[in-house]
């Protein structure tokens, strides 16, 4: 039988996890972990885009070609608007990423003239945020996307909004994985790529090195060599270079023609969201198409509300947001989702019947999936007498609390921990938590969020074990560990020797002298010695001390005969002939 032909699976632009799992026959863990790997903490109902299921599949070694389906008018498509006549020029929406350190959050400082490196201690770095820049009276949109979950997530919604991708690579460290990362998705993207070779200050700067690293592994061939990919050797310390690289990136968007309606509703992508006491739901909006205006309609997901306060991306009040343009609304009911799209309506009958039917449609889905994480997470913990690890987690955003949850149901544990998440929430640790966290069985896990002093001090007195994380795999890490903690340590013996016993001396309650032949290995003093007749276990002691030849001996090996000073805790009632296995017995700490 000759072997089949690569396998042809067409799916549509997006798909979930589950069903490509099942397409492909795969365990969804499999998928999970390889999307894990790549950085997407992904859950079995989350829609994957086309282009990252073919670099899954393609990762995983798979003989199997996926192939567009012709689409039909499935809501998750990828909306290419139809442009006016009236459209107008707008600004790029650049995203800049590479791989941890090249100074991705340097270059944003340098470009922006402020301090955006102060405000990742507080952790505001960690999901995404945009701002704008103006070069040449003309403005562009920066997003700053450390988690790369985040673009998963406005990926999966079908809108690709960024037009084009700075990559930084430092160029004392050259390509790295996370370089590569960032590069695969600017393809799949489509969004333009502009090479930034950051730290050319640094002595140790080889800039030739990341071209031909670019362009000999990676096809990206740099201009000066005959290529089409624009490279700028900046420093984002100094400063050098970084008018040109803003440049070179208005440059590439001038060939894009960018363009987009404003005599329509206002619609766009939600790109942030958190609660904050006093504020309700504070929503940073990326509007694509229209002018948001305070005072209007909008739905967003699930939730809807009336535009109350509108602030630029510097915390000012502003009077619209036109495209490309993100902004800070409040007035949201409840809190929509990263990823969401945006609408703005006529009235608020209309925001809330659309709500609704997106609610509808969310129920349908989710009862129509056949698996859901907690289906998975009951799947993991079958076995009966699994231990528990009972988590509270809090979080900055909505979209980091989900990514937490999901990719803490994720860790495996064979069934022997089950995790529970006791509560969870967007916002600061409470005292709340701390009382629940109180019996000393809960860990409460914060995500880029404040504990307070006075809940610190409560946690203190109460015991309550608070973490607080800014780095999601470093809390992941935490939790593996916390849980393996959890598993019943395994016992390893170690066998040594054997030995059949030809005499036995004297019997006392705790203590026997025998001797005998050693059939294999050696017998020393300290090893732990089974005595078995047949099939049979007659008891289990210590060797206190060994002979040769009625000389005490540090070992005697095979072969020879042995003196054995046995120290029992029961009586043993040993018989000529019997067997002695001497072992080792250790106990391990188990992993997961
Ligand atoms: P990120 O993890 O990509 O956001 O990197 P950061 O912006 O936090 O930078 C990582 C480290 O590299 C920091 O210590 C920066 O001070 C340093 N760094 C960033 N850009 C430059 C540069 O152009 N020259 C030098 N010498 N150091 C830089």
């Amino acid at each position: 039988m000759s072997e089949p032909a690569e396998k042809v699976l067409s799916i549509a632009d997006s798909i979930t996890v589950g069903e490509l799992a099942e397409a492909l026959n795969l365990p969804v863990t499999t998928l999970v972990g390889e999307l894990f790997k790549n950085g997407i903490a992904a859950t079995i109902n989350q829609r994957i885009d086309f282009e990252t299921a073919t670099i899954i599949v393609d990762e995983l070694g798979l003989d199997v070609e996926l192939k567009k389906k012709e689409s039909t008018n499935g809501s998750s498509e990828r909306r290419v608007r139809q442009l006016s006549d009236h459209a107008v020029d707008r600004p790029p929406i650049v995203a800049v990423m590479g791989h941890v350190d090249h100074g991705k959050t340097s270059l944003l400082d340098a470009i922006l003239g402020q301090k955006v490196a102060d405000g990742e201690a507080g952790g505001i770095t960690q999901h995404i945020s945009a701002y704008q820049t103006i070069r040449s009276d003309r403005a562009i949109t920066l997003l700053d996307t450390p988690g790369h979950e985040a673009f998963a997530a406005l990926r999966q919604h079908g809108a690709t909004l960024t037009d084009v991708v700075i990559i930084v690579v430092a160029a004392d460290d050259g390509v790295k994985p996370q370089t590569v990362e960032a590069i695969r998705f600017a393809r799949s993207a489509n969004a333009k790529i502009v090479v930034a070779i950051n730290k050319i200050d640094k002595e140790t700067a080889n800039p030739q090195l990341v071209k031909t690293q670019l362009a000999t592994e990676h096809n990206l061939n740099p201009e000066e060599w005959g290529g089409d990919v624009i490279m700028v050797e900046v420093s984002a310390k100094t400063g050098q270079n970084i008018d040109k690289l803003l440049d070179m990136v208005l440059l590439v968007a001038d060939m894009e023609e960018l363009k987009a309606d404003v005599d329509v509703p206002a619609e766009g992508l939600v790109i942030e969201s958190h609660m904050e006491v006093g504020r309700g739901a504070v929503v940073t909006l990326l509007v694509e198409q229209g002018f948001l205006r305070p005072g209007m309609f909008l739905t967003a997901g699930t939730s809807y509300g009336k535009v109350r306060t509108l602030l630029d991306f510097s915390g000012k009040a502003s009077r619209e947001a036109g495209p490309s343009t993100p902004v800070t609304v409040t007035g949201f009911k409840e809190l929509p989702q990263f990823g969401d799209q945006f609408l703005v309506v006529k009235s608020e009958k209309e925001a809330r019947a659309r709500t609704l039917a997106a609610r509808l449609e969310g129920e349908r889905n989710a009862a129509s999936t056949n698996v859901t994480g907690a289906d998975l997470l009951k799947r993991m913990t079958q076995q009966e007498e699994a231990a528990d690890f009972n988590v509270i987690v809090k979080a900055d955003v909505q979209g980091s609390l989900t990514s937490v949850i999901d990719s803490l149901r994720l860790i495996e544990t064979n069934g022997e921990v089950s995790l529970h998440v006791v509560s969870s929430g967007v916002g600061n640790i409470t005292e709340n938590d701390v009382r629940l966290a109180a019996d000393g069985k809960t860990v409460i896990y914060g995500f880029n969020v404040d504990l307070p002093p006075a809940v610190k001090r409560l946690a203190t007195r109460e015991r309550a074990e608070v973490r607080i994380y800014s780095v999601i795999y470093e809390l992941l890490d935490d939790a593996k560990r916390s849980m393996e903690q959890l598993l019943a340590p395994e016992v390893v013996e170690t066998e040594v020797g054997t030995l059949e016993l030809k005499g036995i001396f004297r019997t006392l309650r705790d203590q026997v002298i025998a001797g005998g032949l050693v059939t294999s290995g050696k017998v020393s003093a300290g090893l732990l010695a089974r005595i078995t007749r047949g099939d049979e276990i007659v008891g289990e002691a210590t060797v206190a001390s060994v002979q040769r030849e009625k000389t005490a001996a540090k070992e005697v090996f095979e072969g020879d005969m042995c003196g054995l000073d046995l120290t029992t805790d029961r009586k043993l009632a040993l018989e000529i002939g019997d067997k002695v296995s001497f072992f080792t017995r250790e106990v391990v700490e188990r992993h997961l």
